[in-house]
């Protein structure tokens, strides 16, 4: 698909971002929708003087308004990461629900491609490993965790529904754990955690006894693998995702190598419902997109925590 006027719902976002700078080289017009909750206008600041970059403050659960034709929507608005959405349940639910309706209702208008950045949580804490699209998941739709899973679960269904009610041509890619150069040092996740942890010189924090696993994905293969999607007809959904499986401590571990530093280990509580192991298959991804995973672990830990380090020194949390 020759992308030329696409939308980025939570374009200013770590994920967004990237896709608002790929579709700019590659030709389009990109209008980035977010209202800032999560996100922040300077993860996009290095685009603002392009002439085909518009970046509006909006709020997807209210009235959404676009002017003039758009061939893509890329809907990514929503907190991400399990402290954000935590501290924000209702708006996860409500960007998850009313937002998802607006932003399949602007593609439907516009007669646009849409794709929905759902996520590995609807497997929740999974009974099938690895997971594949054909696994419906195992979700507490009471617990911590639910404001997140059910919105993208109901999002999915939602996305699903437009597409059988209306026609309109949807994709659904379930983004698994991604990392990578613009993730929040403070954003509660594993990896910016634990980088800021060793690079400051305090104890990594590993929850429970570090033996549950994540998958862990570079952000330039994830942003490959929603361009892939995007391009194509394919509903999905469809995981994306590095099928390379760690424990969290062996990930503690790696991180205090590659940052040389001396810090300990601290074992923490668990969090409540935390999936104890999570690997995708994409095989799916293999065969109808043509897409698999490239960067290898040490090589995006490197990556990242290159740029931690300058990020820290920026905001003065590393000295010295
Ligand atoms: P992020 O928090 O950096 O980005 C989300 C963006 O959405 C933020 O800029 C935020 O301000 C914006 N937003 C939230 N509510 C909004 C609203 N009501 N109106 C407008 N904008 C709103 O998170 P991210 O890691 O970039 O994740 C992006 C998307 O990808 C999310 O939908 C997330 O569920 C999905 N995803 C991410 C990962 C990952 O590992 N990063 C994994 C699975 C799924």
């Amino acid at each position: 698909m020759n992308t030329r006027r696409a939308v980025v719902t939570g374009g200013a976002g770590f994920l967004g971002s990237y896709l608002c700078e790929r579709l700019l080289a590659r030709g389009a017009t990109v209008i980035c929708m977010d209202n800032f909750l999560t996100g922040s206008p300077r993860n996009v600041d290095h685009l603002l003087g392009r002439p085909a970059f518009r970046l509006l403050e909006c709020d997807l659960t209210g009235f959404v308004h676009v002017p003039g034709d758009v061939d893509l929507v890329l809907h990514l608005a929503s907190a991400a990461s399990p402290a954000d959405y935590l501290r924000h349940p209702i708006e996860t639910l409500k960007v998850g629900s009313l937002g998802t309706l607006h932003a399949l209702g602007l593609a439907r208008e516009k007669n646009a491609r849409f794709v929905l950045a759902s996520t590995s949580e609807v497997y929740g804490d999974p009974q099938q490993h690895p997971q594949t699209e054909t696994y419906w998941g195992s979700v507490n739709p009471v617990g911590p965790r639910s404001v997140y899973d059910e919105a993208k679960r109901f999002a999915e269904s939602l996305t699903t529904a437009y597409r059988n009610t209306h026609g309109t041509d949807t994709g659904i890619v379930r983004i698994f754990n991604t990392y990578g150069p613009r993730m929040r040092p403070h954003d509660g996740r594993a990896i910016p955690t634990f980088i800021r942890q060793a690079l400051c010189g305090e104890p990594l924090t590993v929850t429970g006894d570090g033996s549950q696993t994540r998958s862990i994905c570079y952000v330039d293969d994830t942003i490959e693998g929603i361009l892939a999607l995007a391009d194509s007809d394919f509903p999905g959904p469809v995981n994306i995702g590095n099928p390379t499986e760690i424990t969290m401590l062996d990930l503690a571990r790696t991180v205090i190598e590659l940052t040389g530093s001396a810090s300990p280990i601290r074992f923490i509580d668990r969090p409540a419902d935390d999936p104890a192991v999570r690997r995708p298959d994409t095989t799916l991804a293999a065969t109808r997109l043509g897409w698999r995973a490239e960067v290898g672990v040490t090589e995006g830990l490197r990556r990242t925590i290159a740029w931690f380090e300058a990020e820290l020194r920026r905001t003065e949390e590393l000295v010295g």
